[in-house]
Order: C-alpha cells, then structure tokens, then sequence
C-alpha cells in the first residue's frame, strides 16, 4: 500500500446548457461521483448524480432557472463531502485547443486567452468549455485547474497528414488544417491496449476506432498520434449518427445552385440530418437501426453497410500511418457494444489478414473488454502481417483520461519547479 492518500480530480465537461461531472481517484477505476446538470439556462434545469460504483441509486434534484455558474454551486458541497482533503485538482475537458495546445496545460491568464482565440475553429464547443472553466475557478480558487484538449493528441500530425491540398495563404492566415477530436479517447485506449497485449506503449502501433454518435479513427505509433478521419471540425472522415463525414466538397456549391440553399442550410443538413439518420431515413441511434435490419428495414440495412464499409477504408487507409501493426480497437457506444458492425467492418479487412472469433466478438458488450480476433490464418487471405495482429474490444473512459491528464500535467510542473530550484541554487553557489 501507498503510503500517501490517493488523489482525487474533479473532471468537468461543459456543454452550452449542460455540465457533466465525474469524481476520479487516480488508483480505482469507476468513479467516486459522477452525474449531470441539464437544461441549463431554462426553467427546468436539473443535476442527476450518481455514488460509487453505481450500487446505490442515481438521485435527482431540480435547479429552477439555474446557469452554469449556480449548477456548479449546487455540486460544491456534493464534491467536498465526497473529496475532503483528496481533492487536488479540477480537470476541464476543451475540444478545441487549435495549433497553440499540444499538451495538457495549467490554466491561467494566457492559456484562458489562447482557448477563447481557438473559439474561432469551435464556436459551439469552446465558449461553453469557458462557462465551465470560469464556473469552477471561482468555486474552487485554491486548486489547479487543468485544461485537456481533443484536439491536443493530434498535434503530433505530420504535415502531409494535417495539410490539406488548398492554397497555403488559408493554412497560413485562416488556420485551415486537420486538427482531429476524440484524442483523448484515443490516446486512452490505445494505451489500455498496450497494457491488455503486454506491449510496450511507446513500441507499438494501433488503428483506433471511436464510434460514439462521432465517429473517428486513428493511427497511433509508439503512443503518439500520426493521422485521423476528423478533420478541420468533426465533420470530416466517417458516417456518424448525423453527420455526413466526407462527401465531395463541390456538392455545397450544387446545393445551392440547384436547390438554392443557404451555407447555413448545407451546414445544418450535413451536421443534423446526415449520416446513419439520413441514409435509413428511420434513426441515427444504431441499437434501433440493428432492430430494423433485423426486420428487413431496407434503410436500415444500407446505412449499417456505408457505415461498416466506410469505417473499413478509413482503417485500411489509415495503416499508411504506421511502420506497424500491433492491432485494431473499437471503443465508443457503438464500437464497444455491437457485434454486428464488429463483424461486417473486418469482413471488408480480409486483406490485412484479419478475422473474427465470433464468439469471443459476442462475449465483449456491455464494458466486457478482451481480444476478438481469430488466431490462425484466414483461409484466402493473401496478404498476412508479419505477426498477429490483434482485435481488441476496450472502453473507452474519457474522464479517467483527463483526470490522470490532469495529475501528470501537475507532477511535470511540480518537477520543473524542483529542477529549477535546483539549478538557481547551483547559479548562487557559483556566485552568479
Ligand atoms: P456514445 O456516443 O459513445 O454514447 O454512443 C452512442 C451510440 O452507441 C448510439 O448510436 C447507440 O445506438 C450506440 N449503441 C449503444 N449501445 C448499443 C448496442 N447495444 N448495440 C448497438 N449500438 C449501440
């Protein structure tokens, strides 16, 4: 046993009329706390908490008209009563942290500064990720508060995977590049990864798959991010539950020549009535299409099969990424739970010589984490990988990833403090 107490971090992620919150303890996995205000902002704004590890039950309570700053109110106590002593720091999920962010970072004046400017590439997120941030520091003065970026994981793009082919003045003046999102969920599960196969980390190479209503992939080398399917916002890369992901970039220009459509209206049919929605034309809520396929739903059947193929190429694409092949992870509530779109997506990777064991593909739902490739070589494969390559079902948790964000964030600076101390003492033995 340690002989210091563990430590608690407060993770905050701020929408524009809601507040997610968990409770994290560096060395237990689940949450002490965790819940959600909702319809902040309105008349019926509520905070729902649950303890533990989910075996008391979830409580509600009405906050009347209450805004990000008074939800935040009603958690304090809640916070203190389950932290005490424990808490060290509060952790702020920011989507958007543009080129300036390639880290987790302590937030003060200049880093709130450099997250409003990033506001420009992610006007809906960034702004409430402030409320957020600008809440809890009032709340909570005494402690650090950490700011860990989506985008921030991706910073380790090289430019022949973040430059796009448009004229270099837009890259230059507009910060018109591939930023990638979901990096913490990404950098979270390729580690575990690493961790479930006895791999090291920083020698190893994983395509991930999130596909959550945002879907993504990613090719991570030796822990370190080198391309992903999202791009200058979320839009880019893959099928989502509403959103279109790539589509040929003249199509906005014959919308609105053919059928007069506004910017906005392009914007709003790509980002809301797309993808799994606007193919089935039934749902974007994957459990329901499954249901529907079942029953011969014809919609249904060719949204999961664009969504299946679609996320294969990405996959395959994304293997130009890496000098190797370690293994495939699906995580997110649909990579995490469906069998289904499991299967059809490595179908269409025969070619890289992977292949299911159907039955452990079953097992892993529900947070069942575990390997589900087959082990021997599919027969008609005709290239093979030079080594296994794995399959591997893992959870995502984006909270325990910004908490222990968060904590290394403060042991680094904690430690350039000490060397700094140091190395003045050693400049005032010198007589310098
Ligand atoms: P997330 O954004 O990570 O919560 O994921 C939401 C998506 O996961 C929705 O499309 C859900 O329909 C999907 N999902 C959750 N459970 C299942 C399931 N058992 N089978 C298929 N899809 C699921």
């Amino acid at each position: 046993m340690s002989e210091h107490p563990s430590r608690l971090v407060l993770v905050i992620n701020c929408g524009s009329s809601s507040i997610k919150f968990a409770l994290v303890d560096e060395q237990r996995s689940g949450f002490v706390l965790h819940g959600l205000a909702d319809r902040l902002g309105s008349d019926e704004a509520s905070l729902r908490w649950q303890q533990g590890d989910g075996t008391t039950s979830r409580q509600e309570r009405p906050l009347g008209a209450a805004d990000h700053r008074q939800a935040m109110e009603a958690l304090l106590p809640m916070v203190r009563e389950h932290a005490g002593d424990r808490l060290t720091a509060v952790g702020h999920r920011v989507v958007h942290g543009g080129e300036h962010f390639t880290a987790a970072c302590q937030i003060d004046d200049a880093a709130r500064q450099a997250i409003e400017q990033a506001s420009a590439l992610a006007p809906l997120h960034n702004p409430a990720n402030l409320m957020g941030i600008d809440a809890a520091t009032a709340l909570f003065p005494q402690l650090p508060h950490i700011a860990v970026f989506d985008t921030a994981f991706h910073q380790s793009m090289p430019a022949h995977a973040y430059r796009y082919a448009i004229p270099e003045a837009l890259y230059a003046e507009q910060r018109v590049r591939r930023y990638g999102f979901h990096g913490t969920s990404h950098r979270y599960v390729t580690g575990e990864a690493a961790r479930m196969t006895g791999l090291s980390p920083t020698d190893s190479g994983w395509l991930s798959a999130h596909l959550g209503n945002g879907c993504s992939t990613c090719a991570v080398q030796d822990g370190v991010s080198r391309d992903t399917s999202m791009g200058f916002t979320p839009l880019e890369g893959l099928v989502m539950g509403t959103r279109s992901g790539d589509v040929d970039p003249n199509l906005h220009g014959f919308l609105g020549r053919t059928l007069g459509w506004s910017l906005e209206k392009i914007d709003a049919v790509l980002n809301r009535e797309s993808g799994l929605l606007g193919l089935s034309g039934l749902s974007n809520d994957m459990r329901e299409l499954e249901q529907a396929r079942e029953q011969g739903h014809d919609g249904a059947t060719l949204a999961i099969e664009v969504f299946c193929y679609r996320l294969a190429k990405s996959l395959a694409s994304m293997c130009c990424a890496l000098t190797r092949l370690d293994g495939v992870i699906f995580t997110g509530g649909i990579g995490e739970n469906s069998p289904l779109i499991r299967a059809r997506t490595i179908a269409h990777l025969g070619l890289l010589g992977l292949a299911l064991d159907e039955e452990a593909n079953q097992r892993c739902v529900r947070g069942v984490a575990g390997a589900i490739e087959r082990t021997a070589k599919p027969h008609g494969a005709h290239l093979t990988v030079p080594h296994n390559v794995h399959i591997l079902i893992v959870p995502t948790d984006e909270e325990r990833q910004i908490a222990l964000e968060s904590l290394a964030c403060l042991d680094a600076e904690s430690q350039a403090d000490i060397h700094a101390d140091i190395h003045a003492d050693k400049q005032t033995d010198r007589g310098f």
